[in-house]
């Protein structure tokens, strides 16, 4: 029932002198990370920023990230975290849906912003660079040019803009961090998009709070490791998954957070072995990097204890390969934006099965429900609801579409799935991508299994394309391995022989990649719209 911040106050309480963060070399411990935080709260406090005022943040995994968002956090307001990648377009949806009047944006960003300038309620812009925390020249985020002829970027000098670093070294910390109530909305963090418009889920301080204990109770042996564990920090923290999973819950336990501006395989393999790596959370696609990375073999990546892996299907082959290559526990999990995110697991100790994302956590009940909310026994596949204290408030002035999914207690995930007998749960597809053909149910993602089953096949993701006789019609669109080739013809027999006709795909199309989110997912919204366009 404690506000976020006090997660990071008494880590820092209890180790004072353990390093919090490393960026490339560049560290900062517990005690002088809470400081900063307490800076930069005064410093908002200063200018003027209220308690329940929005500010985003829009940065890449850095200390100014972590000193940024507990900032906001105590200084009493509302985070908002926006995707650095983000174009005009999407930056100007989040800024005004949000209101947020105060902006934490990467200096090489700027433009971006200077370009929405009018149309937005933006007050007051705090711009840093990387180079503010990591001298020249690890700085791989900056162009090889810049890096080269050692020119950071020079921004014109504006009214609205302070620079992050000097401000907080003038600023007086706050005394007293604001004293959230549990149901104060402390982070609006907007949904993917994969799907459709982005939505802002308001998180609650307690809603944020359970996600950490609730993931940190299915791993005694992470609570074994306080004080003394490895985060490698590889995946976004502006996305809801790296910042509770990777940021909240390593800090919760005293970890050092090793961090890395780009989620890149090479980068992580030597992260591992220079840091002693203890905890790797990611996504599929990283992991199957990792599986691939030339000479992964011979390297030391034996630290590796608990990886965590979410937001898309994990292949039981890749869990193998990873298993045998470091010794340590990969296991699945599920979770969405609306739910802080994390609601299933397969525990560290105990089962694990085959294709499942596992049991709800402590304090989430989960269910298989119709659409009139009434639960189906074992097997049957339906919409999986789940309640709990992570549970998000609802979409940030959207009543309507909060009341889609926020039904009595339960909210409902829009992703269709099944329950065996022993209480484990399987995601079938999202909702929302089942295609209907001529009547029949197609899951995109039986078909996609299919596919990836082929040897010359790396890639494939199934949608359904608009069809005058059908309703829809199934698309597959795949990428080849480097150096194979098939033709659509022979995927064709391939798809007949393992799946009823209805479902085999009508149309091939072969790219050479496939459109991906922050976090790895692939879009299939995007390729909907790509084929529908082609077919015309
Ligand atoms: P949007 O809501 O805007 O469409 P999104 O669905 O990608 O975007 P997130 O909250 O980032 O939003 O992702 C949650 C979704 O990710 C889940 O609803 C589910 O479809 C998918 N997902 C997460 N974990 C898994 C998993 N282990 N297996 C399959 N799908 C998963």
């Amino acid at each position: 029932e404690a506000p976020l911040w006090q997660l990071l106050e008494s880590s820092a309480q209890q180790y004072p002198e353990h390093l919090a963060l490393d960026l490339l070399g560049y560290t900062l411990k517990y005690k002088d990370l809470w400081k900063q935080v307490l800076a930069f709260a005064g410093l908002l406090q200063e200018r003027g920023v209220k308690p329940g005022d929005r500010v985003a943040i829009m940065l890449p995994n850095s200390p100014q990230f972590v000193i940024a968002f507990y900032g906001i956090l105590a200084a009493g307001a509302v985070c908002v975290n926006v995707n650095p990648l983000y174009t005009p377009r999407e930056l100007r949806h989040q800024l005004l849906d949000s209101g947020a009047e105060t902006l934490v944006i990467l200096d090489l960003l700027w433009p971006r912003y200077a370009e929405l300038e009018a149309e937005l309620p933006v007050q007051r812009v705090f711009t840093t660079g990387l180079q503010d925390y990591l001298p020249f020249p690890k700085n791989l985020l900056y162009p090889v040019k810049m890096r080269r002829e050692k020119r950071w970027v020079t921004l014109p000098p504006h009214p609205k803009r302070t620079d992050f670093k000097r401000a907080l070294k003038a600023s007086t910390p706050l005394a007293q961090p604001h004293p959230a109530k549990p149901d104060d909305v402390a982070l609006l963090q907007y949904t993917g998009g994969t799907t459709g418009i982005s939505k802002g889920a308001m998180l609650s301080h307690r809603n944020l709070v359970s996600n950490v204990y609730q993931t940190i109770a299915w791993s005694p042996e992470s609570r074994a490791m306080a004080g003394k564990g490895v985060m490698l920090t590889a995946i976004p923290l502006f996305h809801v998954y790296g910042m509770t999973v990777a940021m909240n819950y390593g800090l919760a336990l005293g970890y050092k957070l090793v961090l890395l501006p780009r989620p890149e395989v090479a980068a992580c393999i030597e992260a591992i072995e220079r840091h002693h790596v203890t905890h790797f959370p990611g996504v599929p696609t990283l992991y199957v990097g990792f599986n691939h990375f030339p000479g992964i073999e011979r390297r030391k990546v034996g630290t590796v204890k608990i990886c965590n892996s979410g937001a898309a299907p994990l292949p039981l082959e890749v869990i193998e390969t990873f298993e045998k290559l470091t010794g340590g526990r990969l296991l699945e999990g599920y979770g969405l934006t609306e739910a802080a995110p994390v609601t299933h697991s397969n525990p560290v100790s105990g089962q694990r099965k085959r294709g499942s994302v596992g049991l709800p956590l402590p304090g989430v009940d989960a269910a298989v429900v119709d659409d009139t909310l009434r639960e189906l026994p074992p097997g049957e596949v339906g919409e999986l609801a789940v309640r709990g204290p992570n549970i998000m408030l609802g979409y940030w002035g959207q009543p309507e579409e909060t009341a889609k999914v926020l039904k009595i207690d339960w909210l409902l995930t829009g992703d269709m799935a099944r329950m065996d007998e022993d209480g484990y749960f399987y995601i079938v597809d999202r909702k929302k991508d089942l295609i209907i053909a001529g009547g029949y149910n197609i899951y995109p993602r039986e078909v996609e299994e299919v596919l990836y089953s082929h040897p010359a096949v790396q890639e494939a993701a199934v949608v359904g394309v608009p069809d005058p006789y059908r309703g829809e019609t199934v698309a597959a669109f795949v990428v080849l391995k480097p150096g194979q080739s098939v033709t659509a013809d022979e995927l064709d027999q391939f798809c007949r022989q393992q799946l009823a006709a209805y479902k085999v795909p009508h149309i091939y199309k072969f790219r050479s990649e496939l459109p991906k989110s922050a976090v790895g997912k692939i879009l299939r919204r995007e390729l909907r719209e790509m084929a529908a366009k082609e077919q015309v």
